[in-house]
């Protein structure tokens, strides 16, 4: 897209735009959407703080590159429109990444702006632009599907890493089929993060790009049981990328695991955003009682937190470490406690405990303190003897983690993995011949933004397999 020279005064010092919420109390008992998005009057003063860096290093940070200068200086302008169609050279999800994306850890992370001061809030920028471009989007996609007439190739799961990846090959003329296991598409983006952080209708007309590029979906087909990956290419698919994530919980591994109350945030989170579990009134609720203490400090925990305190149970987060090694989004941190959810830091479960009828009652925990840093660099949490203590709960929710989904692998004794994870080359590829594999499913737990990164390297190394002579730049290809 053609470079755009500014014609405004870059102002850095203008204080950075706060992000309007729905009031807590409201939301305390509704799933409607927190965070509501900037005005137009925000774009204006935010856009403005962007100094249009020479060399942006924001562009290099974020995991697709996306041209954030050139969005930028379009939403100074009023052309949000423009702004959208820079993203979309990139991405084809900005309402969805400017909702749920780690912007902190990337793009924010290095913008220039926040050496001195608060940086440009760069997420809420591209969620502008997304959601001024919705009815263009609808318009468009109502249009007739585009027909791909090349190679065949399949993308198992439907998570952002196949998404990305079906995206970059359907505009290289591949004919795509994305299977997957669950029957709606997404991914943890539908299965996991509730409906108040991610409204259903965003994701699905940002899926819905893919579609009206010609990309085909399969739903309800578990590859490793309705097919094997050899299947598929008997079926003339030429190459097949893995995208099945890491949706295996891991257990507490403490007794009374199993009492009635108990549940991973896998499967709370699951059957609360897939089956409307939260109504009582539906098929399968999932009933919360007086009290719910969630166990762990990522993503999922504050997910299952806020939707406990929803479904009107006092919440209680019990991390291991302090709060400063919160791995969640800063914004749900700060959402979780605007909501009352309530921290214990420094405390971890031992063992629970249950009524006459197999029932939890209680959480037995200990005190811990911070040790040594351990592999991920954060201090280990050490338990402090003699220090445990009981807090009674009904509702028990394990967010502590998850392994990559075992199916596929079991299936495919051929594919190389480590750790249930599987291995990869600098190209994406795995061990067998023609396989390719990216997000969760080869980094454990990880981001939205960094499946993304894996999709594309994938997608650009099957184009190159399946096209030898097509060059793939370095930056394309997974480290
Ligand atoms: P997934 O999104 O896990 O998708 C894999 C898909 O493959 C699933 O739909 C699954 O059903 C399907 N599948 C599995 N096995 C098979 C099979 N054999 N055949 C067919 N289909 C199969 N990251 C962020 O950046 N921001 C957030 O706010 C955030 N919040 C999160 C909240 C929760 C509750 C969780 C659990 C994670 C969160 N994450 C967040 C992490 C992020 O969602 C994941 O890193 C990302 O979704 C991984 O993408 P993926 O494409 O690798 O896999």
């Amino acid at each position: 897209m053609e470079e755009k020279k500014p014609k405004f005064k870059p102002n850095p010092k203008l204080p950075r735009q706060a992000l309007p919420v729905l009031n807590a109390e409201v939301r305390s008992t509704s799933a409607r959407e927190v965070a509501l998005g900037f005005s137009a009057e925000q774009v204006g003063i935010e856009a403005q703080r962007c100094l249009q860096c020479a060399k942006p290093t924001c562009v290099n940070a974020c995991p697709l590159h996306i041209d954030i200068k050139s969005f930028i200086v379009r939403m100074v302008e009023g052309d949000y429109q423009g702004a959208h169609d820079v993203i979309s050279e990139q991405s084809p999800f900005p309402g969805v990444c400017g909702r749920v994306c780690q912007h902190e850890l990337f793009c924010e992370d290095a913008c220039i702006v926040g050496k001195k001061w608060d940086p440009v809030a760069i997420g809420s920028l591209e969620r502008f632009a997304a959601d001024h471009a919705r009815l263009r989007m609808k318009e468009l996609t109502a249009e007739e599907p585009a027909h791909p007439t090349g190679k065949k190739v399949a993308l198992v799961g439907s998570g952002p890493a196949s998404l990305i990846a079906a995206y970059d090959l359907a505009r290289k003329n591949y004919r795509v089929t994305v299977f997957e296991a669950l029957h709606r598409l997404g991914g943890v983006m539908i299965y996991g993060i509730p409906n108040f952080r991610l409204p259903r209708e965003i994701l699905k007309e940002e899926i819905a790009r893919l579609q009206h590029l010609g990309v085909e979906f399969v739903t309800d087909f578990i590859v490793g049981k309705t097919a094997t990956v050899e299947d598929l290419f008997e079926e003339g698919y030429e190459a097949v990328f893995i995208g099945t994530g890491a949706g295996l919980p891991y257990m507490m591994g403490i007794p009374g695991e199993n009492l009635i109350g108990v549940y991973t945030a896998n499967e709370f989170l699951t059957r609360i955003n897939l089956m409307e579990a939260f109504d009582p009134e539906a098929d399968t609720p999932v009933l919360v009682g007086e009290r719910t203490i969630v166990v762990g400090g990522g993503n999922s925990a504050m997910d299952a937190a806020r939707w406990a305190k929803r479904m009107g149970s006092e919440t209680i987060v019990l991390y291991r470490r302090g709060r400063e090694e919160l791995k969640a989004r800063l914004e749900e941190i700060e959402h979780a406690e605007e909501e009352g959810v309530v921290f214990h830091f420094l405390a971890a479960p031992v063992a629970l405990y249950g009524d006459e009828n197999g029932f939890v009652q209680e959480v037995e925990c200990i005190r811990m303190e911070l040790g040594e840093p351990d592999d991920s660099g954060r201090r280990s949490p050490v338990p402090v003897p003699g220090s445990e203590f009981r807090i009674k709960a009904q509702t028990v929710v394990a967010a502590i983690g998850q392994a990559p989904n075992p199916t596929l692998q079991k299936a495919t004794p051929e594919l190389k993995t480590k750790r249930g994870k599987i291995v990869i080359d600098e190209w994406g590829a795995t061990s067998m011949a023609g396989v390719f594999a990216g997000g969760d499913v080869v980094r454990g737990g990880s981001t939205v933004i960094l499946a993304m990164k894996d999709g594309r390297a994938a997608a650009a190394a099957i184009d190159r397999a399946l096209n030898p002579q097509v060059e793939v730049a370095a930056e394309e290809v997974t480290q």
